[in-house]
């Protein structure tokens, strides 16, 4: 039995639909997940984890003054719902939250630039804004061709802060009321909060020498709304699955685990939960193999690596050794890596990153019929997967030391938030 990027990429395309976090689909996926894994006869289990989520039942903006437009807006899930007959406001776009914006938040519907991210949503809560708006997307985009994303108060925003009313429109909309200085604005949000199940599927693979030592083998499933994530991240998970296919047969030294993780989109939620249910494992840990991106046919390789430099340059030097171009660097990945980084367990992320003009990712254009992904792409980051596994898995002494460099640790921690002020 050897792997096969064929086969991996027939599982892609039979896998290439929306999986969105605690949604049928993601449970369907995980399914089909296990399926093959028995195929292999391999012992896998299914383990649900609770994620909060929401559901949207009605999303409105209105521009009342000085002129009147309805304009199409997604609310946030965990969004607060806004009080019976709507929320009346003034508008005010406030950029990118300098100490003047901040001055004028206070009671108004509040537009920022980009994404919403702890720091801002901190800052708006602070200032005591009536309700948030965010805008995706660019100006140029067709409304027939792209999606009004739909966003998310994560736990992160609302445990530390509190809940509060947040929209999103689509860019070239924001520009209009923006520019056509709209400054009355009526909002509607029915929002409810939900506890949603997510899965893990996960298999292991005893190891007949070193049973102890445990390499555990990642890729998350879930994708976000709209997209069918095939390059982010089933390419991944085809991988992973090739690998335990091979090692099905291959019989390993170490303990291998093989973990396909839902809901990392929503902020890593399935791995997160693994490192928590699998507390008493983690000292076991010698390696964690995260793949996260891959199959793109126009593209580079990396290997964000969350160890020391002295596994930085063992993983270099065994890429060169067998002629596999990748750029192996000693840095974090915003991936399911972070949480077995956080317990000490060193991790290494292979990627193909797709490269500028043939690579999508979180929208619809990521989708097989983007024509940015083929089967030999996929094969490349496959085989260095494999490679790597080969080297680890049944090494005398295992080559990579069990240590997070201070630099690596310093960023899981900002990552994850837990950096004092
Ligand atoms: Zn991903």
């Amino acid at each position: 039995m050897d792997v096969s990027a064929r086969r991996a990429f027939a599982l892609l395309k039979e896998l290439a639909y929306v999986r969105v976090s605690g949604s049928e689909e993601e449970t369907k996926a995980a399914l089909r997940l296990k399926e093959e894994i028995e195929k292999c006869g391999v012992a896998v289990q299914i383990e649900p984890f609770c994620v909060k989520s929401g559901i949207v039942k009605k999303a409105l903006l209105k521009v009342t003054a000085p002129y009147e437009k309805t304009y199409e807006v997604t609310g946030y899930e965990r969004s607060l719902s806004t009080p019976e007959g709507g929320l009346d406001g003034e508008f005010y776009y406030a950029e990118n939250l300098l100490p003047v914006h901040l001055k004028n938040c206070k009671d108004k519907i509040v537009m920022i630039n980009g994404r919403l991210r702890r720091a801002d949503y901190e800052k708006l809560q602070n200032a005591g804004v009536a309700a948030i708006l965010t805008f995706s997307g660019t100006t140029l985009d067709r409304n027939s061709e792209t999606d009004c994303d739909i966003r998310k108060l994560r736990e992160t925003m609302t445990d530390a802060f509190g809940f509060n009313v947040a929209l999103n429109m689509r860019a070239a909309d924001a520009a209009e009321i923006v520019r056509r200085g709209a400054a009355k604005m009526h909002i509607e949000v029915e929002s409810e909060c939900i506890d949603a199940q997510s899965r893990n599927v996960c298999a292991v693979i005893e190891g007949t020498k070193y049973p102890d030592e445990i390499i555990s083998f990642g890729a998350h499933y879930d994708s976000v709304h709209f997209s069918t994530g095939v390059y982010d991240n089933m390419s991944g998970s085809v991988i992973i699955m090739e690998l335990m296919r091979y090692f099905s047969v291959h019989k390993p030294d170490r303990t291998l685990k093989f973990n396909w993780y839902g809901s990392e989109e929503q902020g890593l939620l399935g791995s997160k939960a693994w490192v928590e249910s699998h507390a008493d494992e983690l000292d076991k840990h010698v390696l964690m193999v995260n793949v996260d991106v891959a199959a793109a046919t126009l593209g580079q390789n990396a290997a964000p690596t969350l160890a020391t430099e002295g596994t930085v340059g063992y993983l270099d030097a065994l890429m060169k050794e067998h002629g596999m171009a990748c750029s192996v660097k000693l840095d974090i990945y915003s991936s399911d890596c972070i949480p077995f980084a956080d317990h000490g367990v060193p991790a290494i992320n292979l990627c193909r990153f797709g490269t500028q003009g043939a690579g999508y990712i979180h929208d619809r254009r990521d989708n097989l019929k983007s024509g940015y992904l083929d089967e030999k792409a996929l094969d490349i980051t496959l085989q260095q997967a494999l490679m790597l596994a080969k080297h680890v898995v049944n090494a005398q002494v295992f080559p990579i030391e069990r240590k997070i460099s201070d630099e690596i640790r310093k960023k899981v921690d900002e990552y994850l938030f837990k950096a004092t002020k």
